[in-house]
């Protein structure tokens, strides 16, 4: 987490934020079928592929990655509860062996020069910002090397309303054209965007997330930091119910050049 991370949720104890989290099934918006719809981008990939996962939450995307890629996956996020049920997940899914999850920050990652092929992020890049986190990821990637990355968007002409919830929690939203150019200035030649549909948002996440709000509060003991988090929680599906017309994820896939 970026010290200087303004977003409400951050105003919680990490370990708090871990164990709402944690129990769900995807931390973000998004679909099996959309990061299956992101593969099919890339260009002709061979066996033994090394691709990084960041901000992989309990690694929903990484299980599916893993079983329709050749290759081994670095899945990497801040929280260690996130690891432990991305660990447990993989086991489960007999996935292990292709999978290493680590503990880490997306400004301070772990890995070489040139040494990926891939670089995937759902629903975790703003946490560094969309054009800092294209930029300083881009030296990992082998030239040829992809990134696919999923950014909350304005969807609507209009981009109204601009609420509270939006310049708090997405600061960096932005036009899919101007994002796309952004994707273009930080050195990727665009390979695709597409808009993540809305059953993303309310069925993959928004119901897992107030079915989950009983539970946290039950086991909280109804501390006023849960209480204050379930109403932000409840706050946030209210907004999208009320104007996920406007915004969105859009998936940007990215390609750094050959040499
Ligand atoms: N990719 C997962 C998904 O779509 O289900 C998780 C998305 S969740 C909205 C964002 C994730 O980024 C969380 O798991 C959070 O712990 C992680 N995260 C936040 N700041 C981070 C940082 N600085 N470095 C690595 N991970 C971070």
């Amino acid at each position: 987490m970026n010290n200087e991370n303004k977003e409400p949720i951050f105003e919680f104890d990490l370990t708090l934020i871990a164990d709402f989290f944690r129990a769900l099934d995807r931390q973000g918006p998004g679909g099996d079928e959309q990061t299956i719809r992101a593969l099919g981008f890339l260009p002709a990939t061979g066996p033994g592929l090394r691709v990084a996962d960041i901000g992989c939450g309990t690694g929903r995307q990484t299980e599916v990655l893993a079983r329709h890629l050749d290759g081994t996956i670095t899945a990497v996020d801040l929280l260690p509860g996130m690891i432990e049920e991305l660990r447990a997940r993989m086991k489960r899914t007999g996935l292990s062996e292709k999978v290493t999850a680590l503990v880490g920050s997306m400004d301070e990652l772990p890995f070489g020069d040139e040494e990926l092929d891939l670089i995937w992020a759902e629903g975790s890049i703003y946490n560094i910002g969309f054009e800092r986190g294209l930029t300083e990821w881009r030296r990992f990637l082998k030239p040829g090397g992809v990134i696919a990355v999923t950014e909350c968007s304005w969807l609507a002409p209009s981009r109204l309303p601009e609420t509270a919830y939006i310049r708090e929690n997405f600061p960096d939203i932005g036009t899919p054209a101007a994002k796309v150019r952004i994707l273009e200035k930080a050195g990727y030649v665009p390979l695709a965007h597409f808009v993540l549909p809305q059953h993303c948002w309310t069925q993959n996440y928004y119901a897992a997330v107030a079915a989950r709000i009983p539970d946290f509060l039950e086991e909280q003991g109804h501390s006023p930091a849960a209480v204050r988090m379930a109403t932000l929680m409840r706050e946030e599906i209210e907004h999208y119910r009320a104007h996920g017309t406007d915004y969105g994820y859009v998936f940007y896939i990215g390609q750094k050049p050959e040499k």
